[in-house]
């Protein structure tokens, strides 16, 4: 397949506008690796790595790829001083940042010569992470899974939002899964796409494989958005969802919540598979995935797609 130019291609120097998302125990070095070596820019998911693993995994991700990759970097992670030190020590050319403020990191990040993209939920922060001098922005929908923004703004609002109010490039993710979301996507003014759920479902990533079998049987209205009070996350249901929904509706405050979450949740739920204790961060998409297929599939798939439905006359819809 032929290589494709626009801003995001340009800026990442990939082959396909298809970036898969830095998620917790989901994204090492394999499924990095894969998506970059497949044409696309794989992201490894720092926010479940300590700092030692993480430079592991840097390390055998530019062992298995000479292609560019990223690192995705929550600025809620607990040690991101020494996430940032290993990152350019081992001259890691792209930093996805979110949940946080980009002022915080962009500059002493771009002084190493390292390329930003800010994740953001809504027009205002995407100014501010113009303004921070970031050179791209992911506008991520409420369709999204993991952390997502407080105001429930859709991609379908959200993309066109954040195209008028930035020049910087815009990079869409939420409820994007295969060639035609990718298209409305890029009809909507993003130069790019961010896929998570559909990379869950992927032979290497390192999500417990109990999990990704549950994403692949979630129907519509599997998935919502909880802990508005503590950190919003989308969230698959299940007895640990139930728990916390319960606790919302009795109007639980924010200590009641963080002693219902307890630690490690996520790792209970999404990495070591218990289904019914642990914390389940899916997108809605995943209503409508039913394979887990190798990573270089999925990504040449999307792009055959997203080439065929481009020509596709819209008499026949
Ligand atoms: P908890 O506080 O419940 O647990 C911490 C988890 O992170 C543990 O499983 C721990 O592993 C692991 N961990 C990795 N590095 C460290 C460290 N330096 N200090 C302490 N724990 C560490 O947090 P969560 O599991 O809810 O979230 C962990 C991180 O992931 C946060 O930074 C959060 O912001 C980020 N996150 C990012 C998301 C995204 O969308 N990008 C979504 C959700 C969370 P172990 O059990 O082996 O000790």
């Amino acid at each position: 397949m032929q290589p494709f130019h626009n801003r995001v291609t340009d800026l990442f120097g990939i082959d396909y506008p298809i970036i898969q998302a830095g998620m917790i125990w989901a994204s090492g070095w394999r499924l990095a690796s894969a998506v970059s070596n497949a044409g696309g820019l794989g992201i490894i998911g720092s926010g479940s790595m300590y700092p030692d693993v993480l430079r592991e995994h840097i390390i055998k991700c530019k062992a298995a790829t000479n292609k560019p990759f990223a690192v995705n970097v929550p600025m809620l992670y607990p040690d991101i001083d020494k996430h940032i030190q290993i990152i350019r020590e081992e001259k890691v050319p792209i930093v996805f940042t979110s949940a946080g403020n980009p002022k915080t990191w962009t500059n002493s990040l771009k002084e190493h010569g390292i390329k930003v993209v800010h994740v953001v939920s809504s027009s205002k922060f995407a100014r501010k992470a113009e303004e921070a001098g970031c050179d791209a922005v992911v506008a991520e929908g409420f369709e999204a899974g993991g952390h997502n923004g407080r105001e429930e703004t859709t991609s379908m609002v959200l993309i066109p939002a954040v195209v008028k109010a930035v020049k910087i490039p815009v990079i869409a993710a939420g409820g994007i899964y295969d060639g035609r979301s990718m298209l409305a996507a890029m009809v909507l003014g993003a130069a790019g796409v961010q896929m998570g759920t559909r990379f869950v479902a992927s032979e290497e990533a390192s999500s417990h494989d109990k999990f990704k079998e549950a994403v692949m049987h979630a129907n519509e209205g599997d998935t919502m958005l909880m802990m508005k009070k503590l950190t919003p996350v989308r969230l698959l249901k299940n007895k640990f969802f139930e728990e916390i929904q319960n606790a919302e509706l009795r109007g639980a405050g924010t200590d009641e919540l963080k002693t219902i979450l307890g630690r490690a949740r996520a790792k209970k739920g999404m990495f070591e598979g218990d289904l019914d204790e642990g914390e389940l961060e899916i997108g809605q998409c995943s209503a409508l995935l039913n394979n887990i297929l190798p990573a270089a599939a999925i990504v040449h798939q999307i792009w055959s797609e997203f080439n065929i439905a481009l020509k596709q006359p819209l008499t026949r819809n």
